[in-house]
C-alpha cells in the first residue's frame, strides 16, 4: 500500500457548509495527522488538503473511501460516535484499532481498492 490509515477514516461530525468542493463529492480539508482521506455518511469524501488531487496517492485513497461509501449505501456499514455497525454487528470504537486492515469493512475495502 502506498498509504496507511492508522486512525478512523470515517468522520463523526457534520459537514461545514463553507468548505470548497472539488470534483464530485471530494472535499479537501485539513485532516488529522496520519489521515489521508475519510468517507462520510452523507456521501462525501474528505481528502487531506496537502495531497494533490491528481496524484496516485489521492486516487488510491479515494478509491478506498468509495468502497466505504458503497458499504454504507447498501446498509452494511454505519457508525456513530461510539460504535461502528457492520452487517448488523456492533463494534465499540473504543476497543478497536480503526483503520486496521483486519476489520471486516476495511478488509473488504482494501480488497476492492483500485491500485493507481
Ligand atoms: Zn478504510
Amino acid at each position: 500500500m502506498t498509504f496507511q490509515l492508522s486512525k478512523p477514516d470515517f468522520h463523526n461530525s457534520d459537514q461545514n457548509k463553507e468548505e470548497l468542493q472539488f470534483g464530485e463529492n471530494i472535499i479537501q480539508k485539513d485532516l488529522d495527522t496520519d489521515i489521508i482521506a475519510e468517507a462520510n455518511k452523507n456521501g462525501t469524501i474528505y481528502l487531506d488538503k496537502d495531497i494533490d488531487l491528481n496524484s496516485d496517492k489521492a486516487k488510491e485513497a479515494i478509491s478506498h473511501e468509495k468502497q466505504h461509501l458503497a458499504q454504507m449505501n447498501r446498509g452494511d456499514l454505519d457508525y456513530d460516535d461510539d460504535h461502528v455497525y457492520w452487517k448488523g454487528k456492533k463494534y465499540p470504537r473504543q476497543e478497536m484499532n480503526e483503520g486496521s486492515k483486519r476489520l471486516p469493512w476495511e478488509k473488504e475495502a482494501y480488497s476492492k481498492t483500485k491500485k493507481a
